[in-house]
């Protein structure tokens, strides 16, 4: 053990007790460890260093002058793809518990960091250090809470993992990433997801009573690319629920704080990014960053159909129109919301268009919250790149 290592002698926070980054904490779980020590350097909300961790973890930043890097950051390669056979009860067709599963089993890491849910609520996050297939894939399907998944990275150090894949969205990254090099390993490899508007379990909820016919059945949902969320319930029937119809003025401040501040929605730092939005209806979207990401997705290519990504429609006016309605919280009369849903489906962004759009859409929303609420970080807490996206667009005062 390396008894000369700052951090051994630091403590970690008790729960409930006020957070570094205070409100704007997205309980990223690094506070819960040992590793707070570095909280003030490695915090995503403290310390937006994305450009300079790019560089570390993939060998360059993005170029803010090629519209795929300033929009999907640092990639080699971008392509759609599913399952063969899709894990059921998976969030989409199970890639990332796939690509877990492998590097388990074909020994390229001893232990997996990814996240469960309680015993009795299927959407309270429960972080864990996996260490059979087994545990993996009870971790499938997104909890849509914030998640301390970084709890557990005491655990590693303490059992003495040396190879370790950590599965996580942008702001646990992000802190993985600046304290990585404190872990003892020998090899890390990173698998994310993209993620925006996230909520606590409260939060979550408040937007189901709002937004379901039946809060209490709901298993899973998705902000879909038909501009619909899709909610599943245990009955196995599908609610769609037109994005034009949500009670904008009651969600309001149902996301948390460090979502609406987050500008790294397509989980930069990690090697390779599993989502569905730059992807057609029903596929996934993958993005490779680097030969680690490469070397990850080759393990289950054989399992997967592929295709091109692609890209169609123009988002610019539809993201213009949606910013003064989403600052005066403007919510449709269903029968509108509906419709205005079926004409965007027609003839709406598709494929990359649609990721930019809702990276767009986002970005510009969370660029006036800070610019309101958060003014002394405006000018280092967004990155370059979304500066640049966010100048694109007419913002209100
Ligand atoms: P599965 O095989 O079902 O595995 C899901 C994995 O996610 C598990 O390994 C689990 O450990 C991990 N996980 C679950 N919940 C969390 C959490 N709260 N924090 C960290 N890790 C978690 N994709 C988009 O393209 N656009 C989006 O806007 C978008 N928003 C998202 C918001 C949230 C809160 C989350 C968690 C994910 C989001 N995603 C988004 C990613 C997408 O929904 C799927 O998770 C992704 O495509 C993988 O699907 P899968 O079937 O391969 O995953
Ligand atoms: Fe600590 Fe993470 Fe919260 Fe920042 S976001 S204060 S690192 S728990």
């Amino acid at each position: 053990m390396n008894s000369l290592a700052p951090h051994l002698k630091a403590k970690a926070l008790k729960p409930n007790s006020r957070r570094p980054a205070k409100e704007l904490c997205s309980e990223c779980g690094l506070c819960d460890t040992y590793y707070i020590h570095y909280v003030k350097d490695a915090c995503a909300f403290l310390h937006q260093q994305i450009a300079d961790l790019e560089a570390a973890a993939h060998g360059k930043s993005r170029d803010l002058n090629q519209e795929n890097d300033l929009y999907f950051g640092v990639h080699q390669e971008m392509m759609a793809a599913k399952k063969k056979q899709a894990i059921p009860g998976a969030q989409w067709t199970g890639i990332v518990s796939t690509i877990a599963c492998e590097m388990l089993d074909r020994g390229l890491v001893e232990g997996v960091v990814c996240v469960q849910n309680t015993a009795e609520d299927r959407f309270q996050p429960q972080p864990i250090l996996a260490r059979t297939i087994e545990e993996i894939l009870a971790a499938k399907v997104n909890k849509p809470t914030l998640s301390p998944n970084l709890s557990v990275l005491e655990e590693i150090e303490k059992s003495g993992m040396k190879r370790l894949l950590v599965i996580g969205v942008g702001c646990q990254i992000q802190a993985l990433r600046a304290v990585e090099k404190k872990l003892g390993l020998e090899k890390l490899y990173v698998l994310g997801t993209p993620c925006v508007d996230n909520v606590t379990r409260s939060g979550l909820q408040k937007f189901l009573e709002t937004t379901s016919r039946s809060p209490e059945t709901v298993v899973h949902y998705e902000f879909m690319q038909d501009f619909r969320v899709h909610f599943q319930h245990e009955d196995g029937s599908i609610e769609m629920v037109p994005f034009f119809g949500l009670k904008t003025n009651k969600l309001k401040d149902v996301f948390a704080p460090s979502c609406m501040t987050c500008f790294d929605y397509v989980n930069s730092l990690a090697d390779l990014v599993v989502g569905y939005m730059g992807a057609p209806f029903g596929w996934q979207w993958i993005v490779v960053r680097n030969d680690t990401g490469k070397e990850m997705l080759e393990l289950v290519k054989d399992q997967l159909n592929t295709q091109d990504v692609m890209s169609s429609g123009d988002r610019k006016q539809a993201v213009q129109n949606s910013i003064p309605a989403y600052d005066k919280g403007v919510t449709l009369p269903m029968w509108a919301a509906k419709m205005m849903g079926v004409v965007i489906e027609k003839i709406g962004p598709k494929g990359l268009e649609y990721a930019r759009f809702s990276i767009d859409s986002h970005f510009t929303r969370n660029y006036l919250y800070v610019k309101r609420n958060y003014p002394e970080k405006l000018a280092n807490h967004v990155p370059e790149y979304a500066k640049k996206i966010v100048e694109q667009y007419k913002l209100p005062d």
